[in-house]
């Protein structure tokens, strides 16, 4: 198909169209999504896309590049500042908390599938507006419920047909042990201060943890030889992830203990977590993470709720099903194609159409062209098996002609009768 670039018009930059031949693999994560969220005993919930800007501030974190750097924001004419939504767990809170779910039975497990937007770079797999479903677990503290979710992300993978998917998986601690490691990665950067990149010097005195997502050459050999989360954990944290970490091996889940997983948002506690598909030669990629977040709930007004889930990226999902030759079921072509004449076989035509629809047999047609020829050869094109022909003189008699495209036979039978018929003809097919 030859692309038609209206003058001056094209998609803002970062953005893209999901074309109607693209909606097969959006359609298969959308179900796989659905059918496990059922099964695991989610339910659905759907946000805005925007949001009060102070709510990311408060949850990712107003130093946090998510909010910092790669928001949209906006001031509205009424003068609220709001934001176009960065990720989807604080819109899920923010939710539970304005609708009393608070009051219902815990934990309260929710889902969530739509578009998110950033400021980024654009490049192969990385847009303004992506889109991620999610889960939410809220009001449980448990180990096994990080498990759970990790399992759940990988069994959607797995689903959906994706192979070689690794789960980094670290520790960061609570607001006791925290402070401790921040203290002891602080020192250790600040006695190499001077051969870091200006980014890190940024985050060192803004963001410390955010030191070890640098993704810059030299400060590789730094970030390597950095304190370990792990050697600070609290005996609580300790405990907690070492649980996690037999309910993984309970579940067979192989994990990576990843000391530089820090997920740059300020709401995660205790275990983060990230999939990553891997394959030789080419570097991780990751298709989604998340965490436990125990304060959030607290932070944005509500009592103190631990929770856990994860976004995963279906832009990234899709790229790799497509990548590993998933296949994905499409549209059923018609196999009846309707070919109309004259202004009275269009009506009847248009009534026909109802009729057997209405029989659960699908007809293609082209009620806007009215030459028989032109429909025929539509007809073709699709490769249907039957054509139905109705003209004026059937129309008048109360009639259609059913075409075998193949060996081109025609018989004419009753309007009444013509469901029947196609059933008996289809089959037989
Ligand atoms: P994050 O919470 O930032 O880790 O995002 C979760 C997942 O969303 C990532 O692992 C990616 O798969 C996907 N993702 C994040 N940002 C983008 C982006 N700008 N474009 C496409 N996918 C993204």
């Amino acid at each position: 198909m030859s692309k038609i670039k209206i003058k001056n018009f094209q998609a803002p930059r970062g953005t893209y169209d999901i074309l109607p031949e693209e909606q097969p693999w959006w359609e298969k994560i959308r179900k796989t999504v659905k059918e496990l969220s059922g099964d695991y005993g989610f339910s659905k919930i759907d946000t805005p896309i925007f949001e009060d800007m102070e709510l990311f501030a408060r949850s990712a974190g107003a130093s946090s590049d998510l909010v910092e750097k790669e928001m949209y924001s906006f001031r509205t004419r009424g003068g609220d500042q709001l934001a176009l939504r960065p990720e989807g767990t604080a819109g899920v809170i923010r939710a539970y908390l304005e609708n009393g779910m608070v009051d219902l039975p815990h934990p309260v497990k929710l889902f969530y599938f739509g578009p998110m937007f950033r400021y980024e770079r654009p490049q192969a797999g990385r847009y303004r507006q992506h889109h991620q479903f999610g889960f939410e677990v809220i009001g449980g503290d448990e180990p096994v419920l990080d498990a759970q979710v990790i399992q759940l992300f990988l069994h959607i993978s797995r689903q959906v047909g994706l192979k070689k998917l690794s789960v980094h998986i670290n520790s960061i601690g609570c607001p006791e042990c925290r402070p401790g490691y921040r203290r002891a990665l602080v020192d250790y950067y600040r006695s190499k201060k001077q051969k870091i990149c200006p980014d890190c010097q940024r985050r060192l005195k803004e963001n410390p943890l955010r030191l070890l997502d640098c993704k810059e050459e030299k400060c590789q050999p730094i970030k390597a030889g950095a304190p370990l989360t792990l050697d600070y954990l609290c005996p609580a944290c300790h405990g907690h992830f070492k649980s996690v970490l037999e309910f993984l091996d309970e579940l067979e889940v192989p994990y990576f203990l990843n000391h530089q997983l820090v997920r740059g948002l300020d709401y995660y506690t205790k275990t983060v977590f990230e999939v990553f598909f891997e394959s030789e030669g080419q570097p991780p990629l990751a298709l989604g993470g998340g965490g436990r977040y125990d304060g959030l709930v607290k932070n944005l007004g509500g009592r103190p709720t631990p929770a856990v889930g994860f976004g995963a990226g279906i832009e990234r999902i899709i790229s790799l099903m497509k990548e590993q030759g998933v296949k994905v079921p499409v549209k059923p072509a018609p196999k009846i194609f309707l070919v109309e004449l004259g202004e009275l076989g269009q009506r009847k035509s248009l009534k026909l159409f109802e009729e057997l629809h209405k029989e659960g047999i699908i007809v293609a047609e082209s009620l806007n062209k009215s030459n028989i020829k032109s429909q025929l050869k539509i007809a073709d094109r699709i490769g249907v098996k039957f054509a139905l022909i109705l003209g004026q003189q059937e129309a008048l008699e109360g009639t259609v002609i059913i075409r075998d495209m193949q060996s081109r036979v025609q018989e004419t039978v009753p309007l009444a009768k013509v469901a029947g018929e196609l059933k008996k003809r289809l089959a037989k097919k």
